[in-house]
């Protein structure tokens, strides 16, 4: 029987001109789902064949029938989650690169910390509650707003002050790690069952990375001065070189727990974002089970994916051709779950 054409469909936002773009270059035709209002770079950059306009994330779910029509297979990216929920996106009919089952261990900061641990990684202390903070400690809120509001504490007294305005808001209590926070980008292909790493970068963050920039003397004239980690943008790193062993080996071990935890687990896209410390440890304090932002400084391949493709190769472009790999060898259950 003939396959049908697929065509790949993602929300317009977060790194959805990278997955056109690799869409195109392995011959896939695409369709945005955005937010009214935000089409403009879909078509400047001529990413999207075909636009559908909606007026809230939240109602992809209405739209998906149309995309069930026209073979669509969704890739999901940061907005996924965010805007819609984990349980949302569960529930989505529309062909889905990934294994959703994964999202929920990746959503829960519990679940994800299980994981982590069990996957054999350096995790950062957790603290249960604000009268055991004994060190530096991050106050982290629950959901996904980019850092906003995260402040620091060193003590319960400083915590009881510095939460005032939070009160109502769930939120983590985890040693603050100092260190160089280095976010590592993989793929896994349940295809051929091996992991690539793909990139790395490191994010910029307002206003945490432009503390440096005015001295302690001006810091402490701003008693207020609270560092903040809302995600400003991505800037590509290339990490010493006697790294990559152990990079490769955590990147394994968290995909073959994600097979026990949520068969049959864990692949395409993922990332590790981690804090490299002088004593060399590694620890992770987080993970993402999908494409992450930080990829697109490299829409045009990263230094790691030039040593293995010929052509240039995007995180986005690796999730096109993994769909054209599994259409072409009888697969696409495979990689749709
Ligand atoms: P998250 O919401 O967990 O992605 O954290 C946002 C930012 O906070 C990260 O990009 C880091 O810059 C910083 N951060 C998070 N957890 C830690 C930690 N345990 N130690 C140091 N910095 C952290």
């Amino acid at each position: 029987m003939a396959q049908p054409k697929y065509r790949i469909a993602t929300i317009g936002s977060h790194s959805a001109l990278q997955v056109f773009k690799g869409a195109h270059d392995e011959g896939f035709e695409t369709i945005a789902v955005c937010k009214k209002g935000s089409e403009r770079p879909y078509k400047m950059f001529n990413a999207a064949d075909e636009i559908i306009s909606i007026n809230s994330y939240k109602d992809f779910p209405k739209i998906q029938n149309q995309l069930i029509k026209k073979n669509a297979i969704v890739i999901p990216h940061g907005s996924f989650v965010t805007y819609m929920g984990y349980e949302e996106v569960e529930k989505l009919k529309v062909n889905y690169f990934g294994n959703k089952k994964i999202l929920k261990w990746e959503s829960d900061r519990n679940l994800e910390r299980q994981w982590l641990v069990n996957s054999g990684l350096k995790v950062p202390l957790l603290f249960k509650s604000p009268k055991d903070i004994d060190r530096l400690a991050i106050v982290k809120f629950m959901g996904a707003e980019g850092g906003r509001g995260y402040f620091l504490a060193k003590d319960e007294k400083d915590f009881n002050k510095k939460i005032k305005p939070y009160k109502l808001r769930k939120y983590v209590l985890q040693e603050y790690i100092i260190g160089v926070p280095l976010f590592i980008h993989y793929f896994y292909s349940s295809l051929t069952n091996e992991i690539e790493i793909m990139g790395m970068d490191i994010r910029y963050e307002s206003n945490v990375d432009s503390l440096g920039r005015i001295t302690a003397r001006d810091q402490i004239l701003l008693p207020k001065l609270d560092p903040s980690y809302v995600i400003v943008g991505n800037i590509p790193v290339v990490v010493r070189e006697s790294f990559l062993p152990r990079l490769i080996e955590m990147g394994e071990a968290v995909v073959k727990q994600s097979q026990k935890l949520a068969p049959p687990g864990l692949f395409g896209p993922f990332c590790l974002e981690t804090i490299l410390t002088p004593e060399e440890e590694i620890y992770v304090f987080e993970i993402s089970a999908r494409i992450v932002a930080g990829t697109n400084p490299y829409i045009e391949g990263s230094p790691y994916t030039a040593l293995k493709y010929n052509v240039p190769m995007s995180t986005g472009r690796r999730i096109a051709l993994e769909i054209k790999n599994a259409i072409k060898t009888n697969q696409l259950k495979k990689v749709l779950c």
